[in-house]
């Protein structure tokens, strides 16, 4: 397994082409923008070397028996699926932010079941192909970033539809030893600190989008990929050298529009060309994981509950009952969240390949209420944080000769607490709440992994209405059965 300054070095080697306000960015890793977020992977080597993680952050590989990090493995039994949870809140806990590695692990995951269904219904040899890409993945401990969501252009229409056929990522070409792709991949978590690129349709397509059905995987600097960063909300006192106000001084997370102009991907690496017919399941599987994947949140709600309790203190009403009720309602929330995550793990199955996956009724289930909850937890931490959450001035006012000690006398709170300390933990949750952390806390619980209308539909979808009505009419004594083909 790689050590964290391996993989720094490692990614200072790739020489990603990223473009930032308008100019090519030279040196990644001295970005102070990209820092956060590449410590916030880099701790994911970190945490696996640790002794007391191991159990959590480290698996064995089904194909090499060796020590992995537990972000490459397959899950081989519910266990690993438990895991995976755990891995996520300890992480996120550790961090505050989002940590980017979790979505190649959930396309890795995905594309041994689909390669596996393929297989067995054309006889192809896709099995082969991605186990020969695992192997190197897992042997180098490589971060895989997971591409799916394409722009989409007009919602209304289908790819082939498009006034602008790029609008969803497409073959453009066939070669005697590979395919040209075409397109490009919006809200890449992390894209600028993995080595890989695992591309994946975005939707359940058909015939006449054969062209778009394809999976691939190609290493993230590849000829022809070009990043372009998206803002984020404060972004900019990254570069401001007054780390107080920043909040999390040490990680954050970055998302980037992926455009492949042209890029040419051998035979090898290409894992679905042209199966329409697998982009459902390929689809309903990964946000199936990648929604119990959203335990990271459950990690980073500990960080924010933390945070309140903290500037409770320092506010001096930490003792008030409404503010210990309304703390006991954010646990209460985040444990909730908690317990839902794990329930998805445990009533996890095996897949025909034998790769186990999470009960996807309860994955969908959790994550909606990721969707919901955080934005309750950020809401209380704000009313109890108070104002100042927002009119506090900077820390250069804080250490300037003038102003700095009329805020160390009038931004006092409880005696037992230093007026530093009450500025750093006000802007920690102004960050999670609303500036650069937010981001991974509020709009990616939202958004990411499907917005909360996709989990809707996936539970009317999952859910056993046919059997709940029968239990109900029975017991009123209805003799009347539903038709084979009832739909509520
Ligand atoms: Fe992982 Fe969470 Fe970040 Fe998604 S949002 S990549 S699940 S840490
Ligand atoms: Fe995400």
């Amino acid at each position: 397994m790689m050590t964290p300054e391996h993989y720094e070095q490692s990614m200072q080697d790739l020489n990603l082409a990223v473009y930032m306000f308008g100019k090519r960015v030279s040196d990644l890793g001295s970005e102070p923008l990209l820092r956060p977020s590449r410590n916030a992977v880099a701790k994911t080597y970190e945490m696996a070397h640790r002794p007391e993680h191991q159990a959590v952050m480290t698996a064995t590989s089904h194909l090499s028996g060796k020590q992995i990090n537990r972000f490459t493995h397959i899950f081989q039994n519910t266990q690993d699926l438990v895991l995976k949870t755990r891995m996520g809140r300890l992480l996120g806990a550790h961090t505050g932010c989002c940590f980017q590695r979790c979505v190649g692990m959930d396309a890795l995951n995905v594309l041994s079941i689909i390669t596996h269904a393929i297989d067995q219904a054309k006889g192809t040899s896709y099995t082969e192909r991605f186990n020969r890409f695992l192997a190197h993945v897992q042997e180098n401990d490589l971060v895989c970033d997971g591409a799916m969501t394409d722009p989409k252009g007009d919602r209304s229409l289908a790819p082939h539809e498009q006034a602008d056929p790029d609008l969803y990522l497409r073959v453009v070409e066939e070669r005697r030893n590979g395919i040209v792709v075409r397109g490009a991949k919006a809200h890449q978590t992390g894209a600028l600190n993995s080595h890989e690129v695992i591309v994946m349709p975005t939707a359940t397509l058909r015939e006449a989008d054969r062209e778009y059905a394809v999976s691939f995987a190609v290493p993230a600097n590849t000829s022809g990929i070009t990043y372009i960063l998206g803002r984020q909300s404060c972004d900019t006192r990254r570069s401001e050298n007054s780390p107080m106000d920043m909040g999390n001084l040490y990680f954050g997370g970055h998302e980037v529009l992926m455009v492949f102009d042209d890029v040419f991907v051998p035979w090898e690496r290409v894992f679905m060309y042209k199966e329409f017919e697998y982009t459902g399941p390929l689809v309903e599987k990964f946000t199936a994981y990648h929604r119990q994947s959203y335990a990271c949140k459950v990690g980073v709600g500990d960080v924010l509950i933390g945070a309140t309790q903290t500037v409770a203190e320092y506010n001096g009403v930490a003792k008030a009952s409404h503010v210990r009720d309304k703390i006991v309602e954010m646990n209460h929330l985040n444990e909730s969240l908690f317990c839902a995550t794990l329930a998805c793990a445990y009533e996890g199955h095996a897949e025909p390949g034998g790769t186990y996956i999470v009960d996807s009724l309860l994955a969908n289930v959790f994550k909606h209420n990721i969707a919901q909850f955080p934005y309750v937890l950020a809401r209380i931490a704000q009313d109890i944080a108070g104002g100042l959450v927002v009119t506090l001035p900077s820390e250069a006012d804080f250490r300037a000769p003038v102003t700095g000690p009329l805020m160390q006398k009038y931004y006092r709170g409880a005696a037992s607490a230093s007026t530093e300390n009450r500025m750093r933990i006000l802007r920690l949750i102004e960050a999670m709440t609303m500036g650069s952390l937010a981001v991974g806390y509020l709009t990616e619980s939202l958004h990411g992994a499907g917005s909360p209308q996709a989990q809707r539909i996936m539970i009317a979808r999952l859910v056993n209405m046919k059997e709940k009505q029968s239990f109900a009419k029975k017991l009123c004594g209805i003799q009347e059965d539903l038709p084979a083909d009832y739909q509520p």
